[in-house]
């Protein structure tokens, strides 16, 4: 016991707050930042909305981690999961056995995604499926006869998940401290972030710069030394950054040309995110390798996966020894309740109004953001889909984020809790935003609501005016 955490007021001995100091690690979360703040535990959720231990009940603007993208509640998943459970709660995919959801999840996904991925691989969440993917590449480079091609390239305020090999092409600060990452063959590009690029917002400079320097970075480690490029097509937690339309194609087409391959990391910008089931398809772009999670079960329960591209399964089936095992695979990969609820998902998108639902509420979405950039905090504001931020500034000219001292995120949480709305706080004062894709009109009007009051209390908040 080290922070005044330990003399915080009269917790109940055994209450859950003080069992979840005492016990649970949390993601991501600082351990001194959980002991000295605790948790806001929560209870239940129906539709878009979280009730937490206390009663209190928050318009979920996030779709928990932008996972739930059904919504809470939704019955025909408890049933086939229970169902399922009942049935087969499980089965091993290795010695050669198999189970119905599995299979048929796997060529679903196959034929919902973009051409050419034919092969699917599942894993538990999105980081084993990036790293999965690396040892996939690594595998195939090494059988296919071209052993030097082991750099990896991403982008800046990419994240790729926090696996050993993954928190390296994740280029945010907090995940390589202390941590030894990234490896000396991973390494970064800038983002094209229109709201800070050096050339400016322009789209076609954006996307020119980007493809300059993929181009210079393989230049300067040599093409016959890179596997390959990973990339989101929105950037999610660094900050959610759209790049202009056209750059995700782009980028495609340079690796083609520089000979490297192309992994789109779809894991939150899959399953109708951003508009389409996967954002690879409004501009026809096929990767070599694809990345999901979230959204394929839409939080109900774990599950990830790589598709790759029948090249790839190609080189590595011919590889080394084509007779050997191939030495990757985890206990749970295509777990069949994880694999029916994953079927049942999709059906919901697809035949069950989701995804169209989720594409009507784009625009409300989008100029409902938009008419906040008035707001005095707010300096930026872009969407793709219900994929959003809000960029909170101290100053609109000079674009100058708040000092980390002012804690602009945790007054953000707060605000938004008392007006009854959860969304992400990023460290930098951005606020992101992804909510259910069955949100209806009234509850995009409510949302919409609820955070221009929440930025306007932290307006009214007397230390944010001081760091104005
Ligand atoms: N890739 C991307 C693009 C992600 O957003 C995430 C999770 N936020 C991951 C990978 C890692 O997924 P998981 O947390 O399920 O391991």
């Amino acid at each position: 016991p080290s922070t005044d955490a330990r003399q915080r007021p009269a917790l109940p001995a055994n209450s859950l707050q003080v069992l979840d100091r005492d016990h649970l690690i949390h993601p991501v979360m600082s351990f001194r930042g959980h002991e000295k703040h605790g948790v806001t535990v929560l209870q239940s959720a129906s539709g878009m909305f979280l009730r937490d231990a206390s009663g209190h009940d928050l318009l979920d603007a996030f779709a928990g981690l932008w996972c739930v993208n059904v919504g809470y509640g939704q019955e025909s998943i408890v049933e086939v999961a229970a169902e399922q459970m009942r049935r087969l709660p499980y089965a091993t995919g290795y010695f050669g056995f198999g189970s119905e959801p599995s299979i048929r999840l796997a060529a679903r996904l196959a034929e919902l995604a973009p051409e050419g991925l034919d092969h699917v691989y599942f894993t538990l969440g999105g980081s084993d499926a990036v790293d999965s993917a690396v040892r996939y590449i690594t595998h195939y480079f090494n059988s296919t006869g071209r052993p030097a091609k082991k750099h990896f390239i991403s982008l800046e305020r990419g994240y790729h998940g926090s696996s050993s090999t993954g928190a390296g092409l994740t280029a945010l600060p907090a995940f390589h401290a202390h941590f030894d990452v990234p490896t000396p063959r991973q390494h970064t590009i800038a983002s094209p972030y229109p709201y800070r690029n050096p050339v400016g917002g322009d789209p076609a400079a954006v996307i020119a710069a980007s493809v300059a320097a993929l181009e210079a970075k393989v230049a300067e480690l040599g093409a016959e030394t890179v596997a390959a490029f990973f990339c989101e097509p929105v950037q999610g937690s660094g900050g959610v950054i759209v790049p202009p339309p056209g750059w995700l194609k782009a980028m495609r087409e340079a690796c083609a040309r520089l000979d490297i391959l192309f992994v789109a990391d779809e894991v939150i910008t899959g399953f109708c995110r951003t508009g389409p089931i996967f954002a690879c398809h409004a501009e026809a772009v096929s990767p070599d390798l694809m990345t999901v999670a979230k959204g394929l079960t839409a939080g109900y329960v774990p599950m990830g996966a790589v598709l790759m591209s029948d090249r790839i399964y190609q080189g590595i089936a011919d590889g080394l020894a084509p007779e050997a095992p191939i030495g990757h695979g985890f206990t749970y990969s295509g777990h069949p309740v994880s694999a029916a609820v994953g079927l049942e998902v999709l059906r919901l998108y697809t035949e069950g109004g989701i995804l169209a639902n989720g594409e009507a509420r784009g625009p409300a979405f989008a100029s409902g953001l938009a008419g906040l950039v008035d707001h005095p905090l707010v300096g930026d504001a872009r969407s793709r889909g219900l994929l959003g931020a809000l960029e909170l500034v101290r100053d609109k000219a000079a674009k100058a984020r708040f000092d980390p001292a002012v804690e602009l995120p945790r007054r953000l949480f707060e605000a938004g809790y008392r007006n009854g709305l959860i969304f992400r706080a990023f460290a930098d004062g951005t606020i992101g935003l992804a909510p259910a894709l069955t949100c209806t009109a009234d509850e995009m009007e409510l949302l919409l609501s609820r955070l221009r009051r929440t930025l306007d209390d932290v307006l009214d908040d007397a230390e944010v005016r001081a760091a104005l």
